[in-house]
């Protein structure tokens, strides 16, 4: 039997890198595994636990798509929908909030991380926030789960709440876990926190051109790219240049990293030319990308039918589980 896979992005932007090396590398990697049976959404619902503009989520749920479709996620493949289309998931949400505590959630990292960024908006929609997460998961009786290191605390409420269901109502949940890729934390180009959609100048789409990373990547901050005098030459001293070695090492991989990490104890580190090297790396990357979200935006009846027949099987899959789930819990 095929292992179920669950994964989503928030309508909060267009995917920048830590979307694409902690999250959709993974959705990829399980699509092209046959083992798996692969369900991608746009988690738009989750968008509005945040603040937001309406007509700029009408346009991100649409986006996030167009994003998916151009790094590889295929419809032949994968059920790739957006959340809220189906209404199960709203509703598994309510029934599974009533085997989960406020005190609980009010304990997330997550939860405190945003109630800071947002102290005007800590609604009920915010704390609900990995309840509808785990409706989401559990809808499809999935396994394993393509998501960045940030979600973790997420993915333990998930399968504490399927053992909690299984245990009082004879559900068959799987407790799912975290997949996780060798981007699993992309950090913010600030220099403080993860690379993040709601953060302004914290990321770099992968819709970028080259001028606009090679902007970006000036920005972050680095030091005069000189150990002191005294540092011992063959210890690994990384703080001052933290911000962009993480970038080397996931761009232009480890030995470039490290021999930037040897330099800066010897001659010393050229940032402007670093910042460059890194800066094309990265749009490398991204050319393939780029041509073929540029074909999707050319072809919108296509990307229509994909949203649509997505949101067909997705739909499928989510009744039954309701039905079960109504019927083990007394409503039916
Ligand atoms: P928002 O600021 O709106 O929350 P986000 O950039 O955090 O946006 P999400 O939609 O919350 O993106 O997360 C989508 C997926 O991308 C999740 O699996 C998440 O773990 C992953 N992800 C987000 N940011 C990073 C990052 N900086 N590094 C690695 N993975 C990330
Ligand atoms: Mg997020």
């Amino acid at each position: 039997m095929q292992k179920r896979v669950l994964s989503g992005i928030r309508a909060t932007g267009r995917l920048h890198l830590g979307n694409y090396l902690g999250a959709v590398k993974g959705m990829l990697a399980l699509q092209d595994d046959p083992i798996y049976e692969t369900f991608y959404m746009v988690a738009d619902l989750h968008t509005i636990t945040t603040p937001y503009n309406i007509e700029e989520l009408r346009k991100n749920r649409r986006e996030v798509i167009l994003d998916y479709l151009a790094a590889g996620l295929d419809p032949e493949k994968s059920v790739i929908f957006q959340q809220s289309e189906i209404s199960e998931h709203s509703e598994l949400a309510f029934l599974l909030s009533s085997v989960t505590t406020i005190a609980k959630m009010q304990h997330l990292p997550t939860f405190k991380e945003k109630v800071k960024q947002y102290p005007q908006h800590a609604t009920m929609a915010l704390l609900n926030y990995p309840v509808l997460m785990a409706a989401d998961i559990l809808m499809y009786k999935a396994e394993a789960v393509p998501v960045g290191i940030d979600q973790e605390p997420h993915l333990e409420v998930a399968r504490a709440i399927a053992r909690r269901m299984n245990q009082d109502y004879g559900t068959n949940f799987p407790e799912p876990k975290s997949f996780q890729t060798k981007g699993s934390y992309v950090p913010s180009l600030t220099g403080e926190g993860k690379m993040s959609k709601s953060v302004e100048g914290s990321f770099i789409n992968l819709t970028d051109d080259l001028e606009t990373i090679k902007l970006k990547v000036a920005k972050i901050p680095t030091d005069s790219g000189k150990a002191p005098a005294n540092v011992d030459p063959d210890s690994r001293i990384e703080g001052p240049m933290f911000g962009i070695l993480p970038f080397v090492e996931l761009f232009q991989g480890k030995e470039k990293a490290d021999e930037y990490r040897r330099q800066y104890v010897s001659t010393g580190i050229k940032y402007g030319e670093l910042k460059s090297e890194l800066a094309e790396a990265i749009f490398g990357e991204l050319a393939a990308f780029q041509g073929k979200r540029l074909e999707l935006e050319n072809n919108p009846e296509y990307v229509d039918r994909v949203i649509k027949e997505g949101a067909e099987k997705a739909r499928k899959a989510a009744s039954k589980t309701i039905i079960e789930v109504r019927q083990k819990m007394g409503l039916a």
